[in-house]
């Protein structure tokens, strides 16, 4: 070979490499699967509140398998061509680990966005303000009041679930409860509507930091709730 036929065949190589691997992530394989994205913040970033080993397994672990196993409840189907918004809008039409895993899914990715560092009740600019701290203030007569609703439907939800605090059809604050990974998005759900805040109360989100004291955790939240998001999926919603 001389160096001209070792050039060609080295950049033909290379060349065949990057086409293979184009071609790998196109394949159908790679189609329609949903992904997990990292955490907006580091594991550690919401402790004392939420501690970082819960962070950890609860992203890494729990949610990595909703993930997987909606893949798997989806895949070579037409659920591929679907958006996870697609399919809990319509859920009562798929498998039932589609609802629990596609929910799943939904469910913590909002829940990430939700929460954030340095957030929460520690100053007044951390409270909700603007619109949503007016809807606030018009649907339930204060923000103590709402968090202290919302803390009951936290509270009072029976083995696994989530509180939310949603915006209905009729553009009007409220707050629900869903069980397992149901979602208000859902056409099964019994109180429907688009979620403005989500807190989730399956044991794996506290039981490490917290045991059975549950009450101990929605107190908690409060410290790490992102109102700014949560006032972008207020405004979104009233569109
Ligand atoms: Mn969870």
């Amino acid at each position: 070979m001389n160096r001209k036929d070792f050039i060609t065949a080295f950049i033909g190589s290379t060349f065949a490499f990057k086409l293979s691997d184009t071609f790998a992530s196109k394949s159908p394989i790679f189609e329609g699967m949903f992904t997990l994205a990292p955490l907006p913040y580091a594991n550690d970033a919401l402790e004392p509140h939420i501690d970082k080993m819960t962070m950890e397994i609860h992203h890494d672990r729990h949610h990595k398998a909703y993930v997987d196993n909606l893949n798997k409840a989806i895949a070579g189907t037409d659920m591929e061509k679907l958006s996870i918004n697609q399919l809990l809008k319509d859920i009562s039409k798929y498998p039932v680990a589609v609802r629990n895993n596609g929910g799943g899914h939904w469910n913590h990715t909002f829940f990430w966005q939700i929460m954030s560092p340095n957030a929460g009740g520690r100053d007044a600019a951390q409270m909700p303000s603007g619109k949503l701290a007016d809807a606030i203030t018009a649907s339930f007569g204060s923000f103590d009041n709402m968090k202290a609703e919302f803390a009951k439907a936290a509270t009072t939800r029976f083995g696994s679930g989530w509180a939310w605090l949603i915006v209905t059809s009729d553009k009007k604050l409220k707050i629900v409860s869903t069980a397992n990974q149901d979602n208000p998005l859902m056409d099964i759900a019994t109180d429907k509507g688009t979620p403005v805040l989500a807190l989730d109360v399956w044991e794996h989100a506290y039981y490490l930091k917290y045991q059975n004291k549950r009450a101990d955790y929605i107190t908690a939240f409060w410290n790490v709730v992102n109102w700014k998001n949560a006032s972008e999926n207020f405004e979104k919603a009233m569109k």
